[in-house]
């Protein structure tokens, strides 16, 4: 950052303003400065209501009424611990019971002779009408009574809380807070607030505190949602420029050369969609700035095919160029299929090999020492045109001759100190490529990996075969548990395989063995039966009827590598019919043959990892089959996400529900806890909102790329940016 100015938002909360308070905004919110709770929004505003007379309560519906506490009685709960706390109110004529379920908040305050205003939903007990934990505003006896009457126009704040900070704690911390501010900078540039009609920042934080009414906080909700995307667009518009600045060698196939050697030898034609993203790629590699490009599309969309055409690319034009997968068995599995695909392309060098081709490495962690070794040379020497790798290439000691190209597989699994210590390997920058198989919406896109261009493959290849998924309820209708292993016997008999995945390993395996990858649903109620394990199921399946004669084996993260690698071989050859596993055959693993996938507790899993296990059948000629197991019944959350996995194979569509079903923050970051610099912008919905931030951004920081102009934008980015968010933004 430019300038170095401090903001009273950065200030840690005093409490010589806020008295104890400080401490329990802390504990309680991880509250610490004044920006952190000025930024603590209301979660929603309610109303007061006209006032309604005791007598005509209408039951069922939202009220407001004046009353005077006439008794107040607790007594403990029976089904439940705690106290329970009633109090009887009077208008002078009828009488009403405030039930709550808690002697503690503000109910404490009730005793008899208080007068004061209550709002809640009328509710019949015993055929007597009571509210039950009504919003409470009590009148001080030396206030007047129409001061508080006026406070019935005004909107009630509610914020997020917890049992020992309540909603209208905060707000009283709040209101104490913005008595004590003094006038703040404003991060966004007058002119834009000038054109955009937005709220001054002041203005706007007293408005969505303190709103006098509902225009007050729509208002203000709209500065500070837009603040939050151009302060992100901001930062990443900076990268961009930063980035465009640094220095990349040109690559331009010679013609002739490697890739029109494999061109030539393809057994299938691109389809529109690989054409299109190739010469957008070839675009890239011809430039002198470094490309940063996000490939997405799904499993079997071609992506593979995609990369490795850039990469001998960037061979024909004297480069070298490295792909990176997450793990040894996806590295290994690259490393198969770009040989298989290149065949006599892929021994340059060697007797019997094409003139034109290069030389393919796979170098991981796990390879003998002299196997390695060569293949370092190979790397050094520029030998090797492409080396396939897992983070073992990152070491210090692996050097390339020329390095042109990055390839990265699974960007999720990748963190930015990675990507930048390979890149920091080039003689140059080299061109980066980032392929994932998860698909981002556009706005997510524009947001999380905003420093990146994007290119889409929409399309399968023609000639993939359908998958067919189904949800079977296996509580509601047992007869239907049963079937579905009928099912897979009529799948293997007709010469195929298939697959059972299961949440977790199982007894014996360690407690809780949720495998490395299974993301718990966000409504998990997690008190349900235990969830099926790989061991129990491998047991059950083996003395089912209908798979009588099968092999059955298992894979599990937890099994010896050795073992993991026979059975997968095995299972890779035809000799296993089905594999009992976690999901650690969720990513990159390819056996054609197999066209029966069947997910137990399917709704332990998240839709975009479904939809990931599901992409694992139908790979080969013959159509695909997924059915999801559950025992849940009737429309809760974890069956409609199944539902939305089996209506449709799109999946873009499918990461619109998943994204939909989680919160916000888990979008941005995986390490957030429940804390999120976007507060007010959704992702999803705020797409006009995005785009128009992201065009101002980039005309701000193209004309003022340091920010000097601007130090409390660069400032609030320092802020809201802290160090391991601008990390994640930064990642593709
Ligand atoms: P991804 O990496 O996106 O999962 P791959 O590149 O591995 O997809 O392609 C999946 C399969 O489809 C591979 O066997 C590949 O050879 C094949 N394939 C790729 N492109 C085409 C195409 N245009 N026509 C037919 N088959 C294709
Ligand atoms: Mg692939």
């Amino acid at each position: 950052m430019a300038t170095r100015v401090t903001s009273p938002l950065a200030e840690p909360l005093s409490t010589k303003v806020l008295g104890p308070a400080v401490a329990l905004l802390e504990k309680e919110l991880g509250i610490t400065t004044v920006g952190d709770l000025l930024r603590h929004y209301p979660r929603r505003y309610g109303s007061w209501g006209q006032l309604t007379a005791l007598s005509e309560l209408p039951v069922g519906e939202t009220v407001t009424i004046l009353a005077e506490v006439r008794s107040v009685s607790k007594r403990a709960m029976k089904a439940r611990r705690g106290t329970m706390l009633v109090a009887v109110v009077t208008d002078g004529t009828s009488d009403l019971e405030l039930t709550f379920f808690s002697d503690r908040g503000p109910q404490r305050a009730l005793v008899a002779g208080r007068r004061g205003m209550f709002s809640g939903t009328v509710g019949v007990y015993r055929d007597k009408r009571q509210l039950t934990h009504p919003t409470i505003e009590l009148i001080d006896d030396d206030t007047d009574e129409d001061a508080a009457l006026a406070k019935i126009d005004k909107p009630i704040v509610i914020y997020p809380a917890s049992a020992k900070l309540t909603s209208a704690r905060i707000a009283a911390c709040m209101e104490l807070q913005l008595a004590a501010l003094p006038p703040l900078e404003d991060p966004l540039p007058a002119d834009l607030l000038r054109r955009r009609s937005f709220l001054g920042i002041d203005e706007a934080f007293h408005k969505i505190h303190r709103p006098d009414d509902a225009d007050d906080y729509t208002a203000a909700r709209r500065r500070f949602r837009f603040e939050e995307a151009f302060v992100l667009q901001v930062a990443l518009a900076r990268r961009r420029l930063a980035d465009g600045a640094q220095q990349a060698t040109a690559r331009v196939p010679s013609p002739g050369g490697l890739l029109a050697a494999f061109d030539e030898r393809l057994p299938f034609t691109l389809t529109p969609g690989q054409e299109t993203v190739g010469a957008e790629i070839a675009a890239d590699l011809a430039r002198t700035s470094p490309m940063h490009r996000l490939l997405q599309g799904e499993v079997g969309s071609g992506k593979t095919v995609v990369a490795l055409r850039a990469m001998l690319a960037c061979v024909d034009a004297g480069g070298q160029a490295a792909l990176l997968a997450p793990t040894e068995v996806l590295a290994a599995q690259h490393y198969r299929a770009i040989t298989t695909m290149l065949g006599d392309l892929a021994a340059g060098g060697m007797l019997g090999g094409d003139e034109r081709g290069t030389r393919v490495v796979l170098l991981t962690g796990s390879l003998p020492a002299a196997v390695r070794k060569k293949a370092m040379l190979d790397a050094v020497s520029g030998d090797a045109g492409i080396v396939v790798g897992t983070h073992a290439l990152l070491q210090e000691k692996v050097e390339f001759l020329d390095l042109g190209l990055v390839v990265v597989d699974e960007q999720h699994r990748f963190g930015v100190e990675q990507r930048d210590a390979l890149r920091g390997k080039g003689r140059t920058v080299p061109h980066l490529l980032v392929m994932t198989a998860t698909p981002i919406p556009r706005t997510v896109a524009m947001t999380v990996f905003g420093d990146l261009e994007t290119s889409t493959l929409a399309e399968l290849p023609a000639g993939r075969s359908p998958i067919a998924t189904h949800v079977v309820p296996a509580a509601e209708k047992p007869g239907w548990y049963d079937r579905t292993w009928t099912r897979l016997r009529e799948e293997i008999d007709a010469g195929h395989q298939g697959y059972v995945v299961c949440p977790r390993i199982g007894e014996g395996a360690g407690e809780g063995a949720a495998e490395d990858g299974a993301v718990p649903p966000p409504d998990d109620e997690g008190a349900r039966r235990p969830m099926r394990g790989v061991l129990e199921v491998l047991e059950e399946l083996r003395a089912t009827p209908a798979l009588a004669g099968l092999r059955v084996e298992m894979l599990h993260g937890r099994l010896p590598a050795d073992e993991r690698d026979a059975t997968m071989r095995a299972f890779a050859r035809g000799d296993v019919h089905v594999l009992v596993a976690t999901t650690v055959i969720e990513v990159g693993v390819d056996v054609p043959n197999a066209t029966a996938m069947v997910v137990l507790d399917a709704d332990r899993f998240g839709v975009s990892q479904l939809h990931q296990l599901r992409g694992r059948v139908g790979r080969g000629s013959a159509a695909g089959l997924c059915l999801l197991v559950t025992d849940l019944e009737g429309p809760v959350p974890g069956r409609e996400r199944l539902d939305a996995v089996a209506r449709t194979l799109d999946g873009f569509e499918l990461a619109r529900v998943d994204l939909e079903q989680r919160r916000e923050g888990d979008v941005l970051s995986s390490r957030q806890h429940g804390r999120s610099s976007l507060r007010l912008l959704r992702v999803l919905k705020d797409e006009v909102v995005i785009e128009t931030a992201r065009r101002e951004a980039t005309t701000l920081v193209t004309a003022d790329p340091d920010l000097s102009g601007h130090p409390e934008l660069a400032l609030e980015i320092a802020l809201l940016l802290d160090e391991e968010q601008e990390a994640y933004l930064e990642r593709g």
